[in-house]
Order: C-alpha cells, then sequence, then structure tokens
C-alpha cells in the first residue's frame, strides 16, 4: 500500500514536472546567464537583473500553463515595466535599438548589449519571438487597445521596418562622429523614442483596426527577430493529420500566422510572437 502510494507521489512529481517543463527550463537557463555574468563581471546587478526576468517569466509561464487568463499580460507587465521603468528611467540605461547601436559601439557590454543579444538576437533561436508576445513594454501598451485581432488584411507595408532601422542606426553613427553621443543624449533619445513608438503604435492601431500594426510594419527590432526566430526551437507545431481545417486558429492570430500548417515556411511563420492564442482555440488539440 505504502510503495502504491510512493509511486502515485512520484508519478505526480513527475506529471508536474513535464507540465511546467517549459517554465523551469527558461527559469534555469536565465539563472545560468545571471550566475555567469555576476561570476564574470563580478557584478551583482547582473545576478539580480537576469534571476528577477527568469522568475517572472517562468511564473508567466507556469500560471499560462494552469490556463490562468492574464498570464502573459502578468509576464509583459512584470518584464515590461522593469526594463522601461527601472532600467530606462531610472537607471537612465537606453534600451531601445539605439542604445545598443551606441553601447557596441563604444565597446560597453552593459544591460542594454546584453539584452539585445539575449532577447533580440540570439535568444530567439531557442524562444523565437517569446520576447514580443510576453515581455515587450511597447506591446504591453498596445495589446490593452481593442482590435485583439486584425480587422483588415495584412498590407504591404514591412520595408518600412527596414528604413526605421537604418534610420536608427544611421542616426547613432552621426552622433558619435560629431561626438553628441554620451549617456545624456541616449537618455534624451530612449524617453523621445517611446514617445514616438508608443503615439505611432497607438494612431497605427486605431487606424488599422490592429494593435500590432506597429510590431508588423514600423518596429526596427523585428529585422533581427524574424530571421533568427525562423529557427528558433519553441515554435508552434500543427499536426496536419489531425487538423480539420476549420480555421478557427487562423480567425483569433494577432499575427495572421498561417498556423494550421507545420512547414517553417507557412505564411508569416517569423511573425510568430508564441501568444498561445490559436492552441486554446483549436478544438481537436491539433496545434502544440
Ligand atoms: S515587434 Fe517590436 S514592438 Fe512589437 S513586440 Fe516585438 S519588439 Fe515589441
Ligand atoms: S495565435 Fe498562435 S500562431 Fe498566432 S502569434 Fe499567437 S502563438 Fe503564434
Ligand atoms: S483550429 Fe485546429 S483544427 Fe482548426 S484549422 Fe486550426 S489547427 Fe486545424
Amino acid at each position: 500500500m505504502a510503495e502504491k502510494e510512493k509511486k502515485n507521489t512520484f508519478g505526480l512529481q513527475f506529471g508536474m514536472l513535464k507540465k511546467y517543463k517549459t517554465g523551469i527550463l527558461l527559469f534555469v537557463l536565465f539563472e545560468a546567464i545571471a550566475i555567469s555574468l555576476w561570476l564574470t563581471s563580478g557584478q551583482l546587478f547582473f545576478l539580480l537583473n537576469f534571476s528577477y526576468i527568469g522568475i517572472c517569466i517562468s511564473i508567466g509561464d507556469i500560471l499560462m500553463v494552469s490556463q490562468w487568463k492574464y498570464a502573459r499580460e502578468f509576464t509583459q507587465f512584470t518584464v515590461g515595466s522593469y526594463i522601461l521603468v527601472f532600467l530606462g528611467l531610472i537607471c537612465r540605461e537606453n534600451m531601445q535599438i539605439e542604445g545598443f547601436w551606441y553601447y557596441l559601439f563604444s565597446g560597453v557590454v552593459g544591460a542594454g548589449v546584453l539584452h539585445y543579444a539575449i532577447a533580440k538576437i540570439f535568444g530567439p533561436l531557442l524562444f523565437g519571438r517569446g520576447w514580443c508576445g510576453f515581455a515587450c513594454w511597447t506591446a504591453m501598451i498596445l495589446d490593452l487597445l481593442p482590435y485583439r485581432q486584425p480587422a483588415h488584411p495584412r498590407k504591404n507595408f514591412g520595408w518600412i521596418r527596414y528604413v526605421v532601422f537604418g534610420f536608427s542606426l544611421a542616426l547613432v553613427i552621426v552622433l558619435m562622429y560629431l561626438d553628441k553621443a554620451n549617456t545624456t543624449t541616449m537618455f534624451y533619445l530612449f524617453v523621445i523614442g517611446n514617445v514616438i513608438y508608443y503615439a505611432v503604435g497607438i494612431i497605427l492601431a486605431i487606424v488599422l483596426k490592429d494593435n500590432r500594426a506597429f510590431c508588423k510594419y514600423i518596429c526596427p527590432v523585428a529585422v533581427f527577430l524574424k530571421p533568427m526566430s525562423y529557427f528558433s526551437l519553441l515554435r508552434i507545431k500543427c499536426d496536419e493529420e489531425k487538423c480539420i481545417q476549420c480555421g478557427k486558429c487562423l480567425k483569433v492570430c494577432p499575427m495572421e500566422v498561417e498556423v494550421n500548417k507545420n512547414s517553417r515556411k507557412r505564411k508569416n511563420a517569423t511573425e510568430c510572437i508564441l501568444c498561445q492564442k490559436c492552441k486554446k482555440a483549436c478544438p481537436v488539440g491539433a496545434l502544440k
């Protein structure tokens, strides 16, 4: 009897571990980053910073698996507002793309460069555009608007992001060339840049009736995110044999991903923000 109970307890614990494996793995990954950076740099900031982000992301994932309605918003606000308010406004580190260029060209591997490397350049090989679905401080506000599913077909405006990307790079190069780039200038650029992003994002969402219009057409970060997330280990997979072609997943997808196909080449494949809405909508569990 006692043996049976022991087996049942072990089975239960193993089942829990399996259920929450993504959250646990993310926690371990962020702790590994936190501890390695702390030990190699000697800065306690890295330990606290990446531990905090890892804890928020893994709690968010566990809440999501437990089907709490606001799990994604929990992660968006705990991580997004921490980066925007604490790192950006209080610590005055430019966490936008201009900050990344500036610190990179200055040879300063601080929060800005590491943030880009982990969340937006190399991390997407592992967790795709999870940053866009769960942590971006721009999208955390845009997602509050009422246009959760795009009201019209996607426009052919994706080229704008490359112009914005080139402009941000040129702006930093010019400022550095003129010897006007310093932490104060970069702080004001961060504030102004965010005000512009929010204003453009909100106006576009209202005009195009699509909360994520800014992500689809304007955001320069997608220039990094798209090619890297093509190879992502974590992705929504479709069991095409199981799929009954009801189209419910396509209707709820905010990014118009052709998620009822399994190929990495499916339409808008590199736009998936891993929000999981399609999985919840699928009546036959074809999406994993
Ligand atoms: S595309 Fe840009 S604005 Fe949109 S969620 Fe991703 S990083 Fe944020
Ligand atoms: S609904 Fe599915 S396919 Fe669309 S962005 Fe969210 S996770 Fe990706
Ligand atoms: S919701 Fe499920 S069954 Fe319906 S089209 Fe999408 S993957 Fe297929």
